[in-house]
């Protein structure tokens, strides 16, 4: 058992261009770009050469070293952005006490400052089929569904695609810009998105919880899940009542996989 995990490691890091299992690279950040109020993305490059290769869904490790000099290491979606960059975006964790590692990337870096990141790993990436594409997100789980739709959008997919957002009101959706022109330019997809309590800058397409029973989800159609628990659970029993296979609904949790554990979910995780 031992020695396949470590097999499998040894692969992860091959794959990530890191032989000698040294993920962590220094980049740069190139520029920061406030999506909301409390929303922030970063744009980063390797300060030693070219990014390393990602797929769509997969997430970065980033390492920040904290004023009380303590070290403190997240996960972070990739979210689309340039090709010939990385990106990725932080919602910032108000509370009693604050997100250390959120509120210390909004507050103390900046463009030109430094930054640890790990390779980008993760195995919940979008496919490439032709078959329909379900792309469902909640808050601050649209940065993983941004970068598949930025990559449908840069090779010209032709598959359906459905993208769905749910978001507390037009102020707190990041990307809402960037979901209308990347669906334009997809020439089979469609946005649907939903407000609980509509206020902000444009009109709310549909208020309240999500109801996926309005939108129309063909048949062959691969899901791919990412928002709070309440969320997921909701979208993937309505998707399951549509027909779609259970072992066609993707999931990313960003904790702790509390779900898995559950008998109904063991194995639904892919
Ligand atoms: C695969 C993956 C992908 C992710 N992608 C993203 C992404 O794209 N964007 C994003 O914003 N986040 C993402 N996350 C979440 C991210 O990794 C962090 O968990 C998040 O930013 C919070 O980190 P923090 O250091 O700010 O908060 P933490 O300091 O870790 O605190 C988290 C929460 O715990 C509470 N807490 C902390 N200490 C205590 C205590 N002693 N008692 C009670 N409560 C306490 C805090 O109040 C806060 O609510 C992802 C996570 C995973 C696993």
């Amino acid at each position: 058992m031992a020695n396949a995990l470590i097999a499998i490691e040894e692969r992860l890091y091959a794959q990530a261009g890191a032989p000698d299992g040294d993920t962590w690279r220094d980049y740069r950040v190139l520029a920061r770009f406030q999506e909301t109020g409390e929303v922030v993305s970063f744009l980063v490059h390797p300060a030693d050469g070219s990014p390393p290769p990602s797929r769509p869904g997969q997430y970065v490790s980033v390492q920040v070293q904290l004023p009380d000099g303590s070290r403190q290491i997240r996960q972070y979606s990739l979210s689309g952005g340039r090709a010939d960059a990385l990106q990725f975006t932080v919602k910032r964790i108000d509370g009693e006490p604050d997100g250390v590692v959120s509120h210390h990337l909004h507050h103390h870096v900046h463009d030109g400052d430094t930054l640890r990141l790990s390779a980008p790993f993760g195995d919940i990436t979008l496919d490439d089929r032709d078959t329909p594409v379900l792309l469902a997100s909640a808050g601050i789980g649209c940065t993983p569904m941004n970068a598949m739709l930025t990559q449908l959008a840069a090779t010209g997919a032709r598959r359906q695609v459905i993208a769905i957002h749910a978001d507390r009101s037009q102020r707190s959706h990041a990307f809402r810009t960037e979901l209308d022109q990347l669906v334009a330019k997809l020439p089979n997809a469609t946005a649907h998105v939903w407000y609980e309590h509509p206020e902000g800058p444009w009109p709310a397409d549909r208020t309240g919880l999500i109801d996926l029973a309005t939108v129309p989800v063909p048949p062959h159609t691969t899901a791919y899940l990412c928002g709070p628990l309440p969320f997921m659970r909701a979208a993937r029993s309505q998707l399951l009542g549509l027909g779609v296979r259970a072992a066609d609904i993707h999931y990313e949790v960003f904790g702790p996989d509390l779900w898995i554990g559950q008998p109904e979910n063991r194995a639904k995780r892919s």
